[in-house]
């Protein structure tokens, strides 16, 4: 079977209004699957009167039939989608798989997770309510969740499934038409999710999806007057420029930008149930999460038993092509490559305490990159300060409670943190000193976190997807005060 089989929808057009249609220019670009370096498919380069097609269509959407929609009606329509997600979820999986280098299995969940947002945001969008609010005498006063209008979703090559499902799951439970800008990356998994929306019955409009570059297609969605509100996972630098073009509109936007996150390990800690979890959030999807846990800080005491046993995991990790479902795949580009070597070759001072292999068969053109586990490394060091987005680990030790929170705390990002103890009092206070959106208590992410708020301090961004916390974000509250005596 190749991927051809699993690509029923148009690689090289937009979904606007409902319909595919070639972009206005007719260019294209070439998707590279990263596993091989070589082009998979040509998808549609978008410029900025796609995106005006688009917005537009989203707001008629908005005057139209989709605006009124019932939140009952919404829900159904994206319980309708997650089950065709589900049903798809196989060739979603291969394609993502393809397109973002990521190993098989890691895809498969992926697309689970994007049927779970399905589901999730389906079952919530007939409960999104509003308050009464007692008042002066004679007075009846209530809110009104409204959604924004039109909002602009500008998402990333790393998790693509995943946050569409999070942030365009969100958008359309709580009643706004959505443009989707995916990454010139990858892509092929935005297309496939609009065909499936278009075939779960969405109105014309609700979902336009418009691929290409981000100093084009992104750039002109994010400052476009029509838009009501922009989404967007990134890098520091986009989302700064992003936050820039949705002030000159005055638009509020989401900002979900990566991390440095830590895990603090005590020496009462349960080693054994933590290792798994040290290792697999720092090389998951070759470390370009932006919930990567990239410092590993260990009390002094355990330091040196909990750096042997991560170097075991490491030295027994295999790296290869994505179909090949080893534990590691490529990184998603040369570029991507290039920058994580260039992270590597600022530690030539450190102790590489270990290093993971490429398997012998990995073809020549894959962007792959073998994890490496430093230790010994300074708070100050730039593999222990900056985000990577790569296979990188750094363990360092601390001696005390104070240190670890300080060290912890000790960079510009606070996306995702966790504390491993058995000491319940500790496990209360790290949850409110660290510096973070997330804390963990004892695992890492684990089950995924469709449920659960999501969203960063400082670098990290502001703003919360995720959960129920997200259809707040995605409306804007009315109020409501009626004089009746
Ligand atoms: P990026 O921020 O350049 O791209 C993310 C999205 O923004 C893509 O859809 C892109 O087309 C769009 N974009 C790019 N320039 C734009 C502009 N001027 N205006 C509007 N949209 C624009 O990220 P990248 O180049 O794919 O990766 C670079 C770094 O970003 C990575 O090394 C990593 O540090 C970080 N990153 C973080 C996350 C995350 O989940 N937080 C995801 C991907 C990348």
């Amino acid at each position: 079977m190749t991927l051809s089989d699993d690509i029923w929808f148009k690689t090289s057009q937009c979904f606007i209004a409902g319909r595919w249609r070639d972009p206005l220019s007719g260019d294209t670009l070439a998707l590279e699957n990263p596993s091989t370096g070589e082009a998979i498919a040509q998808i549609a380069r978008g410029k900025a009167d796609d995106i005006d097609a688009a917005v537009n269509a989203a707001r008629d959407a908005m005057d139209g039939a989709w605006g009124r929609t019932t939140a009952a009606e919404r829900g159904r329509l994206l319980a309708r989608l997650g089950a065709l997600v589900l049903e798809k979820s196989e060739t979603l999986a291969r394609l993502e798989a393809a397109d973002v280098g990521k190993p098989l299995s890691q895809a498969r969940a992926d697309a689970q997770a994007l049927g779970r947002y399905m589901e999730f945001y389906g079952g919530a969008a007939d409960k999104l309510m509003g308050e009464t609010i007692p008042y002066l005498e004679g007075y009846t006063v209530y809110t009104l969740r409204e959604p924004h209008g039109v909002t602009a979703h500008i998402v990333p090559w790393n998790y693509p499934m995943q946050i569409i499902g999070r942030s365009v799951g969100a958008a359309l439970a709580a009643g706004n038409a959505c443009v989707l800008k995916p990454a010139e990356e990858a892509c092929l998994t935005a297309l496939a999710f609009a065909d499936l929306a278009r075939q779960a019955g969405f109105p014309a409009g609700a979902l336009n999806v418009v691929p290409g570059l981000g100093e084009e297609a992104g750039a002109a969605l994010s400052a476009h007057p029509g838009v009501d509100h922009v989404s967007f996972t990134g890098s520091v630098g986009v989302g700064s420029l992003i936050q820039s073009a949705a002030a000159r509109n005055v638009v509020p936007v989401t900002l979900e930008l990566g991390g440095k996150s830590p895990q603090v390990v005590f020496d009462d800690a349960d080693i054994d149930a933590a290792l798994p979890f040290l290792v697999n959030a720092g090389i998951q999807n070759a470390g370009q999460t932006c919930s990567a846990s990239s410092r590993i800080l260990v009390q002094r005491g355990i330091h040196d038993e909990v750096l042997g046993r991560m170097a075991a995991r490491y030295r027994a990790l295999r790296v290869g092509p994505a179909m090949a479902d080893l534990e590691v795949g490529p990184l998603i580009s040369a570029r991507q490559k290039q920058i994580v070597e260039g992270f590597l070759a600022q530690g030539h001072d450190l102790v590489r305490a270990a290093e993971a292999r490429i398997v012998d068969d990995a073809p020549a053109g894959g962007h792959y990159v073998a994890p490496v586990l430093f230790s010994s490394v300074g708070a100050g060091h730039a593999l222990a300060r900056d985000e990577i987005f790569g296979p990188v680990q750094v363990v360092m030790p601390f001696d005390d409670e104070a240190e670890a929170v300080a060290i912890a705390n000790g960079t510009d990002y606070g996306l995702v943190a966790s504390v491993w103890t058995g000491d319940g009092a500790r496990q209360m206070r790290l949850a409110r000193k660290l510096r973070a959106g997330q804390v963990f208590v004892n695992n890492y992410g684990a089950g995924g976190g469709v449920e659960l708020p999501f969203g960063g301090v400082g670098k990290s961004g502001h703003g919360r997807e995720k959960g129920f916390e997200a259809l707040y974000g995605f409306t804007r509250l009315k109020t409501v005060a009626a004089r009746h005596g």
